[in-house]
C-alpha cells in the first residue's frame, strides 16, 4: 500500500450540512506490526540508539501501554534488548499487552507507584543502570524530541490540502509532531483521553519550543487546540454513550475503533461538527492512530 491509500474519505448528512470534507488517515493500516503513531514516535529514537551503539532500550509505561508493546516489537525486529519498566505491582497472569511484550523478548520490571512517579529522577535512573547496565532511555509514552521529529512526518505524508488535522492525545507527543509539520494556515486539534488534560497545552508548547531550537524549518507553534471534555471519565474509562458511538461508527464506515484513544477522538470531532465549530467548506483529516490488536 502507498501512503495515499491510507487516506479515506467518509461522508454523511452531518458533514454535508456543514459543507465539510472529511478524511480519515488510516495509520492503523500502516507500518505494521508496530503500526499507528507509535512507529513514527519510535523511528528516530531507534536510529539514534543504534547509531550511538546501544544494544538495549529501556522505557516506561502502564500495564496496557501501546508504547511498551511497540518498543518490544521494535527491539525484536532490530535485535536490541528491551526492558519495560511497568507502573505498579505485577499481576499474574500477565494481561495480553505484557504477555505479548514478554514474548517479543522484553524484560519486565515493576516499580511501585511512588517510585514510578520519581522515574525521571537521577536516583531511579542510577538504580536502573546498576540493575540493567547501560541503556538508551525512551521516556514514558515515547515522547521526546525525536518522537516529535518522527511524528512531523505524518503531516508531510498526507498529500491533501487540509485545514484541520485531529489526533487523540495521551502525552501529546504526536500532536506536537503534527504541529511541527503544519503550514501557516493549518491547525491541529488534540482530544485528551485523560482526565485533566490541561497540562497538554504547556507540555506541547515546551516540546515545540525545544524542537524549534534544533530545527531549521519554521514551526507554527501556536497552531493547535486541545479539547479536554471528551475523556469519558479518564484514561481507559468508557461509558455507554462512547460504546454506542463506536458501534455505530464501525457499522457505518467499516473502520474499527477502540475506546481508549480513537473512539474518544471521533466522538469529540462529531460533537464539534454538530456544534458548528468548523467553518463551512473546511477539509478535516482525522488521524486514526491505531491501537487495535
Ligand atoms: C499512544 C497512542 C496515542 C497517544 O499518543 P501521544 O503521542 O502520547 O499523545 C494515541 N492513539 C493511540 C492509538 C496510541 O496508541
Amino acid at each position: 500500500m502507498n501512503n495515499q491509500s491510507y487516506l479515506q474519505k467518509i461522508d454523511n448528512q452531518l458533514f454535508s450540512n456543514f459543507g465539510l470534507n472529511f478524511y480519515v488517515y488510516r495509520l492503523d493500516l500502516a507500518h505494521l506490526p508496530i503500526g499507528g503513531n507509535k512507529y513514527f514516535k519510535l523511528k528516530y529514537n531507534l536510529i539514534q540508539a543504534q547509531s550511538a551503539g546501544f544494544d538495549t532500550l529501556l522505557t516506561f509505561g502502564g500495564a496496557y501501554s501501546n508504547h511498551i508493546l511497540a518498543t518490544a516489537l521494535a527491539g525484536q525486529a532490530l535485535g536490541l534488548q528491551t526492558i519495560g519498566i511497568i507502573r505498579g505491582e505485577e499481576t499474574l497472569p500477565l494481561n495480553s499487552t505484557l504477555a505479548f511484550a514478554q514474548t517479543c523478548g522484553m524484560k519486565l520490571h515493576y516499580l511501585d507507584r511512588q517510585s514510578y512517579r520519581q522515574k525521571d529522577s537521577e536516583q531511579i535512573k542510577t538504580e536502573l543502570k546498576t540493575r540493567f547496565g547501560d541503556f538508551y532511555l525512551i521516556p514514558e509514552g515515547g515522547t521526546n524530541l525525536w518522537a516529535v521529529h518522527g511524528a512531523s512526518e505524518i503531516s508531510h505524508e498526507i498529500d491533501l490540502d487540509f485545514d484541520f488535522i485531529c489526533t487523540p492525545c495521551g502525552t501529546g507527543g504526536t500532536l506536537a509532531g503534527l504541529v511541527a509539520g503544519l503550514q501557516a494556515s493549518q491547525m491541529a486539534l488534540g482530544f485528551s483521553v485523560l482526565k485533566g488534560g490541561d497540562f497538554l497545552n504547556s507540555s506541547i508548547a515546551t516540546l515545540l519550543t525545544d524542537y524549534q531550537a534544533i530545527s531549521s524549518k519554521k514551526i507554527f507553534a501556536t497552531n493547535f487546540k486541545i479539547f479536554t471534555e471528551y475523556h469519558f471519565g479518564g484514561y481507559a474509562k468508557k461509558q455507554p454513550a462512547l460504546e454506542n458511538f463506536i458501534q455505530e461508527f464501525q457499522s457505518t464506515y467499516q473502520i474499527p475503533l477502540e475506546w481508549i484513544y480513537t473512539g474518544k477522538m471521533f466522538y469529540g470531532i462529531f460533537d464539534l461538527i454538530a456544534q458548528g465549530f468548523f467553518p463551512f467548506g473546511s477539509t478535516i483529516v482525522a488521524l486514526h492512530t491505531g491501537g487495535l490488536r
